[in-house]
């Protein structure tokens, strides 16, 4: 028992501690609001301050464990065969299946990881791992990724960043330049794609000569999304290509998908479609083996290769007035990023 006249002091020292929690609280990371706990709760004699406390209290308790965590591998057979083996002991299976998806959402306005991975390239990713209540892990945000393909020159990063007033995830380069672009790299989910979970080599379905497309290897019945904002100009039936779709962009570009199962609600000559939406699902009409979706970029009505007619696209830039800050934050990320150990290195 303490004598009566320290009691008020130290009531009033910790009813001041608690205000300045509460007034932090709300800048406070989650790991961090956390950490408060341990600290506060084991504290003996806070009755009086309880009142105070007990916001903080009632957080806590509910509280989930935040923490980060750096993960980095290289491809040998494919992107999803390397996470699952990056995170091996620090992710639960669950968590380790997301990510190829996760990774594949953050750039696929720049790499069509069905098509430019190749054996030998590497990835680093730094991500928020969190702990639920109920002790399940999952991860809670990429938080950043670097991606060095053999068939570019140099690194392709993914810094997330949220400027003022967005209220979505979004990713920049190193330039600090969006990666969200006009266009999709790719007219399939990556999650969708069939062939991830076969051979190295993407399986081939009924080619015509002189093929001159990308084939992609999904389910029958796959939607299909425009790969950017546009208006069709064509959609029936067109010889091998089965049923098809030409999507006519702001550039001039055109994009076709073929072999079509069918078309979706609304798709006619002169329906505008957004980047994303589905058009229609895959199929095996006209000339092919398999469900496949036969996917092309045209340009003055000659097809193109889909990665050099789409990579230069990049999106806008991060406002001025917060360059600096995204600057000290790309250059912390990319700091952590390079601790993760490469599990597949030699
Ligand atoms: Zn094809």
């Amino acid at each position: 028992m303490k004598p009566a006249t320290v009691r008020p002091i130290s009531y009033a020292v910790v009813a001041t501690l608690a205000l300045v929690a509460i007034w932090f609280t709300p800048q406070l990371e989650k790991k961090q609001v956390f950490a408060l706990e341990p600290v506060v709760v084991s504290r003996p004699g806070l009755e009086p301050a309880d009142f105070l406390l007990s916001p903080i209290f009632v957080e806590a308790s509910n509280q989930e464990l935040v923490d980060t965590l750096a993960i980095g591998g290289v491809i040998t057979s494919n992107l999803y065969n390397a996470l699952n083996e990056s995170g091996q002991g620090v992710l639960p299976p669950s968590a380790r299946h997301q990510l190829a998806w996760s990774l594949a959402d953050i750039f696929e306005y720049k790499v069509d990881m069905s098509r430019d991975l190749h054996g030998g390239d590497k990835f680093h990713l730094l991500l928020e791992r969190l702990q639920k209540p109920n002790g399940a892990i999952i991860v809670n945000k990429i938080l950043g990724a670097k991606l060095a393909l053999s068939n570019s020159q140099s690194p392709i990063e993914a810094i997330n960043f949220d400027t003022k007033g967005s209220n979505s995830a979004h990713y920049y380069d190193a330039s600090g330049m969006s990666l969200r672009a006009a266009f999709l790299r790719a007219p399939v989910a990556f999650r969708r794609i069939s062939s991830v979970f076969g051979a190295r080599k993407h399986p081939i379905f009924g080619e015509w000569r002189n093929h001159t497309g990308t084939d992609y290897a999904a389910a029958e019945g796959t939607p299909v999304r425009a790969i950017g904002d546009g208006v069709v100009i064509f959609a029936g039936k067109k010889g091998g290509y089965g049923n098809m779709i030409d999507i006519r962009h702001r550039n001039g570009m055109v994009s076709r998908y073929g072999h079509m199962r069918g078309f979706a609600a609304g798709i006619r000559p002169g329906s505008q479609v957004a980047m994303g939406s589905t058009i229609g699902y895959v199929g095996m009409t006209g000339w092919a083996t398999g469900p496949h979706l036969h996917f092309e970029i045209r340009v003055d009505g000659v097809a193109k290769n889909p990665r050099l007619a789409l990579e230069s696209r990049s999106g806008e830039p991060i406002p001025a007035g917060e360059r600096a800050l995204f600057q000290r934050m790309r250059q912390q990320t990319l700091a952590s990023l390079n601790q993760a150990h490469l599990v597949n290195a030699e």
